[in-house]
């Protein structure tokens, strides 16, 4: 004998439930701010999820095109945090930035 469940008599989890998963609010899913001191001065740095990389981005650090899907990270200085500013590095070329300067940046 075998029981049937009608439409109506769901007594289980209903398996298509939707799960508030994301904040409405953000469009773009990016990590928490995240403060960090380095010589060259204060920098706020996001974390980019692969899901959020859906523009291309030169890292400055490598001069290499950051391709579409790759977690990286977005740096902006902490005293001017304006969108212009903004730089997207690769997660590895961000902190290397400071030893890879050709040749000397002082003036
Ligand atoms: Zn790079």
């Amino acid at each position: 004998m075998r029981e049937v469940p009608g439409p109506h008599k769901v007594t289980g989890v209903s398996p298509r439930k939707t799960r508030r998963e994301r904040p409405p609010a953000a469009a773009w899913p990016l990590g928490p701010e995240r403060a960090e001191s380095w010589p060259d001065g204060d920098w706020v740095v996001r974390q980019v999820p692969g899901a959020a990389a859906t523009k291309e981005y030169r890292c400055p650090g490598c001069d290499q095109e950051i391709v579409l899907g790759t977690p990286h990270l977005v740096a902006w200085p902490a005293e001017a945090p304006g969108v212009d500013l903004r730089r997207h590095w690769h997660r590895a070329c961000w902190p290397r930035r400071l030893t890879r300067r050709p040749g000397s940046n002082r003036r």
